[in-house]
């Protein structure tokens, strides 16, 4: 944009139909359709460029980012939102969500995320390792010997009361008690 196509009365075309006449409608296998970004991609994002004129100081954009925050307002403390379909290019605002730095990085693809994943499957939801010593192998997956043995724990007084209460039970039948 020019001064000289300003003076001509030629007048920008808001961000968000720019960005609409660029983008098709596909299906990438989510639950619905995705609206791929075939403008500027840069590491697999679409990118725009703000107009000077009609949305202030110019400057590069998201594209997915930018259309979220038309529909919905700025994000909550701008977080980054996170693609639930898994393409980078979408920017169907129902298929962006914003997500927690480490959510992101759990449900991503790339090394950070593979990291965090591995941290999540080789120790226990409360941070106990599964070490060959700590686990046993239970339904399939495993069990953490640990918490297991804390959970005997608190529910020993339990567990007694409940014996007590059988063999109470099967006195009262006549049984022997076992
Ligand atoms: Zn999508
Ligand atoms: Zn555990």
């Amino acid at each position: 944009m020019t001064h000289a196509s300003v003076h001509r009365g030629i007048t920008p075309t808001p961000a968000i139909d720019r960005i609409a006449r660029l983008c098709t409608y596909e299906d990438r296998g989510y639950t619905s359709l995705c609206c791929i970004f075939k403008g500027t991609l840069v590491q697999g994002y679409g990118q725009i460029t703000l107009s000077s004129r009609l949305e202030g100081k110019r400057r590069k954009v998201r594209v997915h980012r930018y259309v979220w925050e038309h529909f919905n307002g700025p994000v909550p403390g701008g977080l980054p939102l996170d693609h639930l379909c898994r393409q980078p290019a979408c920017c169907n605002p129902d298929h962006l969500e914003p997500v927690t730095d480490r959510e992101n990085t759990m449900r991503g693809l790339g090394p950070d995320a593979q990291r965090a994943r591995f941290a999540a499957m080789t120790s226990c939801k409360r941070g106990h390792k599964f070490t060959v010593e700590n686990t046993r192998p239970y339904k399939g997956g495993r069990v953490c010997r640990e918490c297991e043995r804390e959970h005997r724990a608190r529910n020993r007084d339990q567990i007694n009361a409940n014996r007590q209460a059988n063999r109470a039970r099967a006195r009262l039948r006549g049984e022997k008690p076992s």
